[in-house]
């Protein structure tokens, strides 16, 4: 008998291999997932920690590298009353075995052949899906043009600022909008202030380019950044969004 019916998923042991700060309060941890089936741009995993009492607790992390063998990047952001993302950056070390089941998604994801040109809208660890798509696209053969518009607490807060300034001044790379909401350096080429609806006008392309837009932040961050591009004229079908908290604030 065959049956089309996917597998469910199942926990797997993935090792720490790789820990990096990103700024005060993120780090990306890389894991050696053996056996990952490989995962498309936009994805995330379940992390599952039990304690020594058989308590559990269970979250989703975004996986922030393009598709890569059995190495899984996931970038966590410290939650200040968090359970789980304090754990993750201050007590998880190299060679550490952490539960994983994934890749989980098929909404929230980039499909390279797509020729859309690409609007990416992120708020704070946000970004990490879309870097994922980021880093895919730039593997890609023929990768579509490509906008990122990202917003930050301050300048220290922006997560993988010297790869993503990296990719904007490559050849065919992606043009890259930071803004900062609680900050005005004083030497600052990026804009200032939340996302709001000009913002998104002038970054994004016209509607007519049947564009594709990725949005990911907290939730009231996802929901205001959507409900522009709706404004705006984006179809809801060609808006794709992934909202990382119940309460988180916004950028
Ligand atoms: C599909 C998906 C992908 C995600 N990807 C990522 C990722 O790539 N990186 C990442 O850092 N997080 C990501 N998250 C959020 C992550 O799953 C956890 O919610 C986050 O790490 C907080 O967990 P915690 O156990 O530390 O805090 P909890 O103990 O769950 O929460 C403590 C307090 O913080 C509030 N809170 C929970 N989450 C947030 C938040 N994100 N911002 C502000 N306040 C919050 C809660 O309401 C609560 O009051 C993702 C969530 C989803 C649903």
């Amino acid at each position: 008998m065959t049956s089309a019916a996917p597998l469910p998923l199942r926990w797997r042991t993935a090792t720490v291999i790789a820990r990096r700060p990103e700024t005060s309060q993120v780090a990306t941890l890389v894991l050696d997932v053996p056996g990952w089936p490989g995962h498309r741009a936009g994805q995330h995993v379940d992390l599952r920690l039990t304690a020594a009492d058989g308590y559990q607790a269970q979250r989703s992390y975004s996986i922030a590298s393009a598709n890569d063998g059995t190495a899984v990047a996931i970038t966590v952001e410290r939650v200040a009353d968090g359970e789980v993302s304090p754990f993750l950056l201050d007590e998880v070390r190299i060679s550490d075995d952490l539960e994983l089941r994934g890749p989980i998604g098929a909404y929230f994801v980039w499909n390279p052949e797509a020729g859309n040109p690409l609007l990416l809208i992120a708020g704070g660890s946000g970004v990490a899906p879309l870097m994922s798509i980021l880093r895919a696209r730039a593997q890609a053969p023929d990768p579509p043009a490509a906008r990122l518009l990202y917003s930050s607490r301050d300048e220290a807060s922006i997560i993988y600022r010297d790869e993503l300034d990296r990719m904007a001044t490559a050849t065919g790379g992606p043009g890259i909008l930071y803004t900062l909401t609680r900050e005005r350096p004083t030497v600052w080429s990026g804009a200032l202030g939340r996302i709001d609806r000009a913002m998104l006008e002038r970054v994004g392309f016209p509607p007519t380019d049947e564009p594709l837009a990725f949005v990911c932040g907290p939730t009231p961050f996802v929901e205001q950044v959507a409900a522009d591009l709706v404004a705006l004229g984006y179809p809801g079908e060609r808006i794709r969004t992934e909202r990382f908290g119940p309460t988180g604030a916004v950028g």
